[in-house]
Order: C-alpha cells, then structure tokens, then sequence
C-alpha cells in the first residue's frame, strides 16, 4: 500500500486502524512480530467500506481469537482485521435457532443455548475460540463439530458483497471448511434441540472436567498441534507423538507438554522459528517411526 494510501485510510477509518501493532498479544502462542496493518471494525458498515476501499490490494488476513494461529516473528505485510466486540451478538431466532455474531466466544454461545434450554452447543463451552473461528476450522470436540449445528452462514466476500450461504452448500471436513472463496463470517444461524437445562448444565461440567483432566490449561498453546490421521489409522496424533518422539525434547522454549503430547508450548519467551523447529522434528520422527504422515492443525500464518 503507497503512502498516499495509508493516508487515505487513516482519515476515514481513524481510531479503528493501527499500525505496526505486535501480534503476540492477539494469539495464544504469544508468538509472532508485527502487524503492518491492523483493522477492528466497529460495525458492518465501516468493514464494508473498508473492503471497497483496500479493494483485494494486498493480502488479508482474519483473526478471530487467535487460539488456532502461530504467526512468523515477521512483518505481516498485509491487513489483519479483528471483528470488534459489537460482531458478538447473541439472539434467539426460534425456540431452537439460534444467531451468534462471528467475534462471540464458543464459550459464550454454549451458554446462551443453556439459558434458553437448548442442547448441542455444549462441546463448544470447552474450545477457547470465537464463533468465526470455530466455522472457520469445523472445531469440535466429544465426537460433535461445528458442522452438526449449523444452518447457514452470514458473511461478506473482500469486495464487500454480503451473502448468506445454507450449511448444505458448504463442504465441511475434518477441522475445515471448503468454500470456493475467501470469506469473512459475520454471524451465523444455529439449530440445536429444545432439552432440560440441568441436563445441559450436568453435561457442560463432565465435559469441562474431561477436558481438564486430558489437556493442559493457561499454558501458551494452539491446542492440538496436528490433526489426528483418521484415513491412516486409528491412533490420535498424540499417541503417535508420545511413542515417536521422547516428551522432555524442546528447542529453546518451545516444548511439548507434559499432559498431552500434541499440545506445544512456549515455555516463556519461544520464537517462531524454535516453535517451527519442534513441529518439524515431531513430524519427521512420527513419519520415521510409524510411517504415517501427520498434518498441521494449527495455521501458520505467511
Ligand atoms: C487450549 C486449547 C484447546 C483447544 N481445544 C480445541 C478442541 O477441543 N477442539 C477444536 O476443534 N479446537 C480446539 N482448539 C483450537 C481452537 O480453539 C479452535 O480451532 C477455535 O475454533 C479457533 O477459533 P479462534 O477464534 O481462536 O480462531 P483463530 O485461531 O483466530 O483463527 C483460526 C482460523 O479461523 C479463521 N477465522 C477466524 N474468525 C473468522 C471469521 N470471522 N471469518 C472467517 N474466518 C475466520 C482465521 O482466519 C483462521 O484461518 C484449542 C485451542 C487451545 C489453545
């Protein structure tokens, strides 16, 4: 983006654009360097304005709460946009439907759906991810995923066309979605069915407490490092981690913890590079000592 651009920008969109702003604050990983730009749109109509105007001129990148990313120690030499918190609405459409804004936490979603007597939300009390996110990489837990709740999507494309997009047209796989384009989520409507309230609550706390108890917690973390091989065998990626790699290796002050094998961790201060470093030896030794092949979870951000 020319000078003259950046300009342009910073007068119309003001207090809702920074720049060079650090990244490590807006991931888990508490990794990664600088964000040349950085737009958090307080309303639908400053995010359309703000796509017509970039107009797909360089690259872009949505961040929901970060707890799925690890970002370069770079520059990112784009624009990272940040749904402000008035993209977090809650609202009841029906007895069972419900609509979340994309920046609204899983969290806070499962306990709407509580409030109203609604179940089915409740593995998303336990991922620390927003809704967008969630959509984003079909997230799941305790056999039930994104996908089995959704009815449509509400989103806008970089040129600033809003859409609305029913589940049945879109292709979900394991931990993602395929969409033909690239796609900003707004919200999205979610049906669930109509149940007694303490029996969702009693269910929120058993899975809260299995999850406690598998998985480490306030650690600097992405969650699940790799995705477990489903088409190459029934082993979860950190069984295979656990017997392929021994569980004290780190570089620097990435590690692996010591709850769950395919949980990474920066200890303190971890670069990319040594969190990089780590990924790469996991994935080199659980090839050579099972032959299987594991694929990231996480995104790395370029
Ligand atoms: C401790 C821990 C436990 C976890 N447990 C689980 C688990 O049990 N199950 C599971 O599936 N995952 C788990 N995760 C991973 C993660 O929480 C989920 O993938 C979560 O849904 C990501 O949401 P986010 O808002 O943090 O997304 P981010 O990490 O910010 O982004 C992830 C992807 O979503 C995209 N995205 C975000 N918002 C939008 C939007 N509005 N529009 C379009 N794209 C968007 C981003 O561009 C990116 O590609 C865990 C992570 C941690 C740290």
């Amino acid at each position: 983006m020319e000078l003259k651009d950046i300009e342009n920008f910073k007068n119309k969109f003001n207090s809702d654009l920074f720049f060079n702003i650090d990244i490590k604050k807006f991931n888990w990983f508490n990794i990664g360097g600088k964000s040349k730009i950085f737009f958090k749109p307080k309303n639908l109509l400053e995010l359309k304005e703000f796509l017509k105007l970039y107009n797909n001129r360089g690259k872009m990148f949505i961040l929901g709460m970060g707890s799925n990313v690890l970002f370069r120690d770079k520059i990112y030499e784009g624009v990272i946009i940040k749904l402000s918190k008035n993209f977090s609405s809650l609202s009841k459409l029906k007895s069972d439907t419900l609509i979340a804004g994309s920046a609204c936490s899983q969290k806070k979603l499962s306990e709407y759906a509580l409030e109203n007597g609604i179940s089915g939300f409740e593995f998303m009390y336990c991922i620390p991810g927003s809704v967008g996110g969630g959509l984003q990489m079909n997230s799941g837990c305790f056999g039930a995923e994104f996908k089995d709740k959704l009815m449509s999507l509400q989103c806008i494309d970089t040129n600033g066309n809003i859409k609305i997009i029913p589940s049945n047209k879109i292709k979900f796989k394991y931990r993602k979605i395929e969409l033909n384009e690239d796609l900003i989520f707004l919200s999205a409507t979610f049906k669930g069915e109509l149940s007694n309230k303490n029996k969702i609550k009693n269910l929120m706390q058993e899975l809260t407490t299995k999850k406690n108890n598998s998985q480490p917690l306030k650690i600097k973390t992405g969650g699940s490092t790799f995705k477990n091989p489903i088409d190459q065998t029934t082993k979860k990626a950190w069984e295979l981690i656990k017997e392929s790699v021994p569980e004290d290796i780190n570089f620097g002050d990435a590690c692996i913890s010591k709850k769950h094998s395919n949980f990474f961790v920066n200890k303190n201060n971890a670069s990319f590079d040594e969190m990089n470093s780590l990924i790469d030896f996991v994935k080199k030794n659980v090839k050579d000592k099972t032959g299987i092949n594991i694929d990231l979870e996480i995104k790395i951000i370029e």
